[in-house]
């Protein structure tokens, strides 16, 4: 029986591993071995044209990014349990000086700059693992031991990147652990740093919105993701390069842990192993609950990811919440008033350092007003009466920022975080009636396909866009195709060749990956995906509450509608007793009193009850277990966990 665990996979999905990524070239055909073109003669003279401009902007990050190198793994190479390679920075060894025609130069710059890894000193008292998983890991040095800042996405790669600070600084202790924010690759290594004694230091909220995106959405996010980071595309110059923050989310061990001191205040204080910390408290911002801390000994702040050296997102492809761009800057100006005047030392959770009082207050000035420049001039735009295509279209930096290389888009990019504000102020509609009511997009678009003369005179126009370097009109104009005709090879090839050159000029990472994405599926397909939930640890910190909310929205409302009933769920291990009532084809859940009169009543352990989320028992095995007992009306109950609809974690995006 498959229940509703796809609730929880979009942690797995995120995360999920692959195979060998590196691809050779096939000179016959032109295509390399994962089927991607060269590209065409109009990108490679744009992306050339670009590389000229950078070249003349001054750039000191290649001798920031590499200051005060202390050692590194050389043939670094990072495996899970099973033997599988989740960390090789030899794989991105392509990433020559010279940028090559399919990438972006910026994106290449940036690719190679987060290609650097090793272990750093910032100041001393302050080391940075980076390059060792896609954020950093920070390491204060305390009286007895360290302070581990952000211990990155995986037990594995935490873990060797704590071995290298040992073997370089000498053995000491872990003395505390900050986690920064909620997102995984700042905590989900934590297991290998933090002993169950160890001070674990968050933001307020962290454990909610560590776990909660990705259980009730986590299916989508997931799939999308794939997307973002492209998780299935071969490491090369026509593939993934980077991810702009970093590489790619390390897919090892996830673990998670309960915080023993939260900071929910800005100016809270605390000292520990003899190091003193001032927190910021920044909720809602890059994440739902985010700190950053200053150390004023070492004249040092840690910004997490409130700022790095790309632009963030205010909307982030794999789908989330838009964030709050206001808050944001806002933060940013609080951290830059508060902690600029004492700084001479910036350190992140992704990227390289600042240095310098000045550097650090130009760095800040320019992050703080990115954020509030793109919220104020959509809203100036949409004033206007704008549409967001239009805004996106429109909004530029000033050259006082156009020429900051730490707000370019290689991760946010102005287009979509100005859609991100649109959105999070006009929702999706922008007020064109036709818009109300659209035809959906497979209709439609054989309905456009008809009216332009058949998909074969589509194919066509497609083709003669893609000849004269019009992608995003040949991409638009495909994708019709491919919807109206996915069968068509000519359609789903013309698609795919306008996805590529999109991607080759894309500044942004997520885009390029989301581009080379597009054509990789159209050329080989969707990779099945198995709705297996990973990193039970992380499973375990989940409230059984927000299991029940998410298999909510699992139910066949129209199957259910009929049938109204009451189930009580006794957690006799917990001590804990959910309701569940269905009414109207809704469930609603409420932890209560078991109810006298309830259709059926299951009491069950909570171990019990995750193994049969993760599908680990059958509906035969869970009828005969010890640790689950049904009285009342046993169909009853059944038929509801019929009623509950496994989730496609492989849905189809450029197809049908
Ligand atoms: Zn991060």
């Amino acid at each position: 029986m498959r229940l509703f665990l796809g609730a929880l996979t979009g942690l797995a999905l995120i995360l999920v591993a692959c195979g060998e990524r590196q691809a050779a070239v096939d000179v016959t055909s032109g295509s390399d071995a994962a089927g991607f073109l060269p590209a065409s003669d109009a990108t490679a003279q744009a992306n050339a044209r670009l590389a000229r401009t950078l070249d003349g902007l001054p750039s000191e990050d290649e001798a920031l990014a590499n200051r005060g190198f202390v050692a590194s793994d050389e043939n670094l190479t990072i495996t899970d349990p099973d033997g599988a390679v989740i960390w090789r920075p030899a794989d991105y060894g392509f990433l020559a000086p010279e940028p090559a025609a399919s990438v972006h130069p910026g994106l290449w710059r940036q690719a190679r700059l987060n290609q650097i890894h090793g272990l750093f000193e910032v100041e001393p008292g302050i080391h940075q693992v980076r390059g060792y998983d896609l954020a950093n890991m920070s390491v204060i040095t305390g009286e007895t031991g360290w302070i581990i800042i952000d211990p990155l996405t995986s037990v594995e790669t935490a873990r060797a990147a704590l071995d290298l600070v040992n073997r370089e600084l000498g053995d000491r202790p872990v003395s505390a652990v900050i986690l920064t924010h909620s997102h995984i690759d700042h905590f989900g290594g934590i297991g290998a740093v933090a002993g169950p004694e160890t001070p674990i230091i968050a933001p307020a909220g962290f454990l909610e919105a560590a776990v909660s995106e990705n259980v009730m959405a986590g299916i989508v996010m997931g799939r999308r993701a794939g997307y973002m980071y492209g998780t299935r595309l071969p490491r090369t110059q026509r593939g993934h390069v980077g991810s702009g923050l970093g590489k790619h989310p390390a897919l090892g061990t996830h673990t998670i842990a309960t915080p023993t001191h939260v900071i929910d205040e800005t100016g809270q204080t605390l000292e520990i192993d003899g190091v003193r910390m001032e927190f910021q408290y920044a909720p809602e911002t890059e994440a739902p609950a985010e700190l950053t801390v200053f150390f004023p000994d070492l004249r040092a702040w840690c910004g997490a990811e409130l700022v790095s050296r790309t632009l963030h997102n205010l909307y982030t492809l794999r789908g989330a919440e838009v964030r709050d761009a206001l808050a944001w800057s806002a933060a940013i100006a609080e951290a830059l008033d508060r902690f600029g005047p004492r700084t001479s030392v910036i350190f992140n959770s992704h990227h390289w350092p600042v240095w310098g009082q000045s550097e650090s207050r130009a760095f800040l000035t320019a992050q703080r007003d990115v954020y509030k420049y793109i919220h104020d001039q959509t809203l100036r735009l949409a004033a206007q009466g704008l549409g967001p295509d239009e805004i996106a279209e429109t909004i530029t930096l000033p050259e006082s920022l156009a020429g900051v290389f730490a707000v370019q888009g290689y991760y946010g990019t102005l287009k979509h975080n100005s859609r991100a504000v649109y959105q999070r102020y006009f929702g999706w509609f922008d007020g064109v009636p036709a818009h109300l009511d659209p035809i959906p997009r497979v209709e439609a678009a054989q309905r456009y396909v008809e009216a332009l003369g058949g998909v074969d005179a589509v194919v066509m126009q497609a083709s003669h866009a893609l000849d004269a370097g019009e992608y995003r009109w040949s991409a638009e104009l495909a994708q019709h195709a491919v919807f109206a005709a996915p069968r068509e090879d000519a359609a789903r090839e013309v698609l795919a060749r306008a996805y590529e050159q999109l991607g080759y000029a894309a500044e942004s990472a997520p885009w390029r990956d989301f581009y080379l994405t597009g054509a990789f599926e159209l050329r080989h397909g969707v990779e099945a995906l198995d709705a297996t939930a990973a990193g039970s640890a992380i499973l375990q910190s989940i409230p059984l509450d927000m299991f029940f909310a998410a298999m909510a929205t699992r139910l066949d409302g129209n199957r259910a509608a009929r049938r109204d009933r009451v189930f009580n769920f006794v957690f006799a291990d917990v001590g804990e007793t959910h309701v569940i009532r269905l009414s109207n084809g809704v469930m609603h859940h409420q932890q209560a009193e078991a109810v006298a009169d309830a259709d059926a009543s299951v009491t069950l352990t909570r171990a019990f009850w995750l193994r049969l989320l993760q599908q680990e028992v059958g509906l035969m095995e869970m009828i005969g277990s010890d640790q689950f007992a049904i009285t009342g009306d046993r169909l009853a109950l059944l038929g509801f966990f019929a009623m509950l609809e496994q989730p496609q974690p492989d849905f189809a995006i450029v197809t049908p």
